[in-house]
């Protein structure tokens, strides 16, 4: 029998939901039992594909090439729930569901409703996403309890644990203990006030985690208690991290939810939850004091959740180098008007991709600058193609070489469509999810790999045009990874850099902190030897003229 768990949110949004599911997986998976995790999201949009970042943060990508929540990004770095389509489910698939099956005639002339039918979809989705042999299936429930729009979802788990037994469900919801600095004290009331709303709708959590600033004191936690119907011991403080998200599974055990999960879900007490290698990776980052600078260059620089993978997978990377891997996050447009000042001192360059033209010769500028200086370069997606578009025109002489994404004329177009996709639409005709990749035998990322082939996960539409790529292994940047049912090429280098690699695909999503993704792993090795070598990473050639 499987046990569920279903986390939800209140009071105020942004409260590190995903984070705290995903850390409760971990502790879970780390006692030898198997979980999955699904994310439920009130939203109507069908997927976050189509959403801008500055809305939604990055979208993560599935090994199945389902565009999802970014929050999946978080279950996958603490536990190895096997993520697919059927782990993130909004309003807009559920509703496109039900009313294709209304169009077909399924609901055999019956009025189509939100109870039952919408919320036997939500009940179907939530089973759908439960894997082969799962013990325990994490179910998080985007949004804050109190939104219009979560309702048929909230209403959608009362069901399900009506159906199930009590014994085989449990509600943990996730609140803020806001502390006001004018009184000093913390409050509880919104939490009341939340919980409140829960059990109008007929769920009683039984486990509440209050995010504070402070410690709660224990007069707080019998009070919270009290209004709020839940066991003291099951009052759980997760208090602000100051300086790393990985200490929240520690945190978590420490305050004994471990035992209580299993012991309200009848599950063994043994073995206990084991985070010896856990607590050694995070006392080796608490020991650090190297530290090397990235420039990370995007266009949605300003925006954090954006870039989460990478930024994690930078930080895994430093984990495995044992220094701190700190973030100059640089504007592309900045580049253009504000110059190349903006890099100086940093000892590693990173493009990440993206979509749009802002910014773009921007990166380019920037791509020359890593290119000549011989400061550690990595380009991916975008960022790969940027750095095709600029050894094109820098290297290889190619006037006005561009992507054809943003040039659809250019005389050079170096990144183009393959002749199979050539007049298809923008909609649903990008290359997602995981697909084959060999490396070249002597190339820099196979032995960074330490294998000869690879898969990783795609998102995007445009490819390095393969009637370019003899003149371009000539000049000396070398195709090192190739897809090899379709023959695209996945990976460049530049054999004679101290470390320029671009990848059309996105390694970002594969990385952990225990397991650092071997790419991001030896950029960030070459931008600690930058460092170590004095660091100078102004360029040794004077910048040419703009394109
Ligand atoms: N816009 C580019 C393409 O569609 C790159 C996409 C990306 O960086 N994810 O090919």
């Amino acid at each position: 029998m499987v046990k569920h768990i279903f986390i939800t949110g209140g009071v105020v949004s942004s409260l590190g939901k995903g984070l705290t599911s995903a850390a409760i997986g971990m502790i879970l998976e780390r006692r030898g039992l198997k979980v999955s995790m699904q994310k439920l999201d009130p939203y109507i949009n069908v997927d976050p594909g189509t959403m801008s970042p500055y809305q939604h943060g990055e979208v993560y990508v599935t090994d199945d090439g389902a565009e999802t929540d970014l929050d999946l990004g978080h279950y996958e770095r603490f536990t190895h729930a096997e993520l697919t389509r059927d782990s993130n489910y909004t309003t807009g698939k559920i509703y496109s569901e039900v009313i294709a099956r209304e169009r077909r005639g399924d609901y055999l002339g019956r009025t189509v409703q939100v109870i039952p039918h919408i919320t036997d979809a939500i009940k179907e989705g939530i089973r759908s996403g439960v894997g082969r042999g799962t013990d325990v299936a994490l179910t998080e429930i985007g949004g804050t309890v109190g939104d219009i729009e979560s309702l048929p979802f909230l209403e959608a788990i009362r069901q399900f644990a009506l159906e199930q037994g009590p014994d085989d469900v449990l509600f943990v919801h996730l609140t803020l203990l806001p502390y006001l600095r004018a009184s000093g004290e913390m409050k509880t009331k919104p939490t009341q006030q939340s919980v409140g709303k829960l059990r109008e709708i007929g769920i009683q959590p039984h486990v509440l985690i209050c995010r504070t600033e402070q410690p709660m004191t224990e007069e707080m936690r019998q009070k919270i208690s009290l209004f709020c119907n839940v066991r003291k011991g099951a009052v759980i403080e997760e208090r602000d991290v100051d300086f790393s998200i990985y200490e929240v599974p520690t945190m978590l055990v420490a305050a004994g939810l471990d035992d209580l999960i299993v012991d309200h879900l009848g599950l063994p007490r043994e073995p206990r939850t084991d985070l010896d290698e856990w607590g050694a990776m995070l006392e080796r980052l608490r020991r650090t004091t190297e530290t090397v600078e990235i420039a990370v260059v995007g266009k949605y620089i300003e925006l954090h959740d954006a870039y989460k993978s990478i930024y994690e997978s930078l930080a895994h990377a430093g984990i495995a180098s044992g220094v701190n891997v700190q973030i100059r996050k640089v504007q592309a447009e900045d580049i253009l008007e504000e110059g190349l000042d903006l890099l100086e001192g940093a000892h590693g360059l990173l493009i990440p991709g993206g979509f749009g033209e802002r910014g773009l010769e921007g990166k380019i500028r920037a791509i020359q600058w890593a290119r000549e200086g011989g400061v550690p370069f990595f380009g991916i997606c975008l960022g790969m193609q940027c750095a095709t578009v600029e050894f094109a025109r820098n290297v290889l002489g190619l006037d006005r070489a561009h992507t054809i994404e943003h040039s659809p004329d250019t005389p050079h177009p170096v990144i183009a469509l393959m002749e199979d996709q050539a007049g298809v639409d923008k909609g649903g005709t990008m290359r997602l999810g995981a697909y084959a990749c060999d490396l070249r035998d002597g190339s820099r990322v196979r032995a960074l790999y330490g294998t000869d082939a690879v898969r990783e996960r795609h998102r995007h539409r445009f490819e390095f045009n393969n009637a370019y790529r003899e003149q371009f292994e000539e000049n000396g940047m070398k195709v090192a990874g190739v897809n090899p049912e379709r023959d695209l090429v996945e990976i460049v280098e530049l054999p004679d850099h101290p470390f320029f690699v671009g990848v059309q695909f996105h390694p970002e999503f594969k990385s952990r902190p225990l397991q650092p993704h071997p790419i991001f792993r030896g950029f960030v090795a070459a931008a600690v030897q930058r460092a170590r070598g004095g660091g100078r990473s102004t360029s040794v050639v004077a910048p040419r003229a703009l394109a």
